[in-house]
């Protein structure tokens, strides 16, 4: 038999804030095969909202979505499977949760969104970008100093 070999993969994913029964959602990422290999609740600041989305300064939703993203605790995890990136973007469905009820019904977004902006998960586009925003976010993973959870305030 001929197959596919993908080699383990990571990927970014974010459950956004305010986004309800994220339990639901941790246990669907496992059920799809992923391994959630680090996972830090953490509040953005405005800056680091705009950094993370600065591929998007331009649209008429910038100010809307930075807004979003840092008014709650943001679920930062690394995601390992293999095909990691796309599979964890299939897994989310559209960008649209109206979208993602008609073309992709067992999506996470078809479930979990709220509608457009408030689209309850996040997930890197491609690999470059996965490597760009892990490092953002998680800084260099070879230390286990810098997976904090909870808020991030001084001790
Ligand atoms: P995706 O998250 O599916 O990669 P985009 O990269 O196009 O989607 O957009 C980034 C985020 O900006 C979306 O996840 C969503 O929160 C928000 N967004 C996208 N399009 C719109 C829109 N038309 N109106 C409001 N918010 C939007
Ligand atoms: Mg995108």
């Amino acid at each position: 038999e001929i197959g596919f070999f993908f080699p383990p993969e990571d990927t970014l994913a974010v459950i956004k804030p305010d986004t309800e029964r994220k339990e639901e959602i941790l246990e669907e990422i496992q059920a799809r095969g992923f391994t959630i290999s680090h996972l830090k609740d953490t509040v953005l600041s405005r800056e680091m909202a705009e950094e993370f989305y600065k591929e998007h300064r331009d649209k008429p939703f910038f100010s809307q979505l930075v807004d979003y993203m840092c008014r709650g605790p943001c679920t930062m995890m690394i995601l390992t499977k293999e095909n990691a990136v796309e599979e964890w973007r299939a897994a989310m469905g559209p960008t649209d949760p109206s979208e993602a009820r008609e073309t992709a019904p067992d999506s996470l977004r078809a479930r979990f969104a709220k509608d457009v902006l408030e689209n309850a998960v996040h997930g890197s586009s491609n690999t470059e970008h996965a490597h760009q925003k892990i490092q953002f976010i998680f800084g260099d993973i070879g230390s286990e100093s810098e997976i904090i959870d909870g808020d991030a305030s001084p001790p």
